[in-house]
């Protein structure tokens, strides 16, 4: 197994399956499916947060093996998941619908236009958050019920949706609660 020439760096809090979307799409695959397949990665193990399989994406993108120590979805038993020391029940990380903030996006578009710069956040999967503490926005979902193969590819959802991302413009108001 050799190491790919074109790499990136894993955001701070970027889990292994963010990074791995990237990857693909910094390499030009069009989805993270066929790149896995190509390179030989276990695209459900990495999902599964199995240490073998996140060390071979390591090992493909030149980062140390515990690169994704903290930040590994780690599926404990059939309902519940370890992400570094907390457990989380399935219902309490959502892993079927892909979430984001369209201003975080515009934000990092910004700074470089390219798909893969575009880093998807790990707590905008968590169902009772439902905006962005950085814009007070409120979170897009831009694919729901994705294939099961196909879930949290981040970059090819985001590349789908990318108009719709950019006409967002959905500030949470104030309601009744809040006066
Ligand atoms: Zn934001």
């Amino acid at each position: 197994m050799n190491r790919l020439a074109l790499t990136l760096r894993p955001a701070a809090l970027e889990t292994p399956t963010s990074f791995l979307s990237r990857l693909a799409a910094r390499n030009g695959c069009p989805d993270k499916v066929s790149f896995c397949y190509d390179l030989g990665l276990d695209l459900i193990a990495i999902s599964n947060g199995e240490r073998s399989a996140i060390e071979d994406l390591c090992h493909f993108a030149g980062l140390p093996n515990d690169a994704f120590a903290k930040t590994a979805v780690i599926k404990t038993t059939k309902m519940s998941c370890r992400v570094g020391q907390e457990l989380f029940e399935n219902l309490t990380l959502n892993r079927v619908e892909i979430r984001v903030c369209p201003k975080c996006q515009l934000e990092q578009h910004q700074l470089s236009s390219d798909l893969w710069a575009k880093v998807h956040k790990m707590h905008w999967q968590v169902p009772q958050i439902h905006s962005c503490y950085l814009h007070n926005e409120k979170l897009l979902t831009i694919t729901a019920k994705s294939h099961h193969i196909l879930r949290f590819d981040s970059s090819s959802a985001i590349r789908s949706a990318w108009n719709e991302i950019r006409n967002a413009d959905s500030p949470l108001t104030a309601d009744s609660f809040d006066n």
